[in-house]
């Protein structure tokens, strides 16, 4: 769609003070992001995990669920960790920062802030992921809800992250890079251990097997292929 050239971001405010949550909404509208704002850390969860925002500024400060606390429960949700983070600080609260950073924030600003500012650190970081996200297109082999990310050495359905061993991961990764082209045991194992280690071509299907069972229904995407092997069939 020609719309996502200009695509509106959506930025969600977690702060307490009104005031502070006033002035950057008025100057974040200016600047033609779309807007949303918590109170609370609880509430800022809440709606980070309903909507999904593109970014979020963070109040390090908040009473009751403090802006670390929110930041660690972004990053441990499947759903909510890539989400950017950028922390509102207060000056003199560099253990925080480092904490936050460390928890994943992609970035912080100290109050008070210059609009200026703010706004050069909200465009660079919208800008780093984009490029990321460019760059990391062939690292990513997708199935319906089967996403493996080479680069992080991942593998989702849908939300859920897959635990799998190496050779199952290697074994997954090599059919989806070409779905539905049958490969032949031994053309499996040599992918998966590498050429020339001795083991039985049956040991192919115990892989398989267990690999079906942790991709659940989609299991029957890889498809045996009697007599040949195995192939696997678009999620
Ligand atoms: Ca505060």
């Amino acid at each position: 769609m020609a719309a996502t050239m200009n695509k509106t971001h959506r930025i969600l405010i977690i702060e307490d003070e009104p005031d502070i949550t006033e002035v950057l909404k008025y100057n974040l509208e200016k600047h033609h992001y779309q807007t949303s704002s918590a109170g609370t850390g609880e509430a800022g969860l809440a709606a980070a995990r309903e909507t999904l925002p593109d970014l979020i500024l963070l109040d390090l400060m908040l009473p009751g669920m403090d802006g670390l606390q929110v930041c660690r429960k972004l990053r441990e949700d499947p759903r909510t960790r890539d989400l950017l983070v950028i922390m509102l600080t207060a000056k003199g609260t560099e253990a925080d920062v480092v904490v936050g950073l460390t928890l994943g924030a992609d970035d912080y600003v100290v109050k008070p802030f210059s609009t200026t500012e703010l706004m050069a650190r909200i465009k660079a970081v919208l800008r780093r992921v984009e490029h990321r996200e460019e760059e990391g297109e062939q690292d990513l082999l997708k199935s319906g809800p089967i996403v493996l990310d080479l680069s992080k050495h991942q593998a989702r359905l849908d939300d859920t992250i897959l635990e799998l061993t190496l050779s199952e991961f290697k074994l997954l990764s090599f059919l989806l890079r070409k779905k539905g082209r049958v490969f032949t045991r031994d053309q499996l194992l040599d992918a998966v251990v590498g050429p020339g280690v001795f083991v039985t071509a049956r040991n192919i299907d115990v892989h398989v097997a267990a690999l079906r069972k942790k991709l659940g229904k989609y299991g029957s995407c890889i498809v045996t292929v009697r007599g040949v092997g195995y192939r696997f069939e678009e999620a």
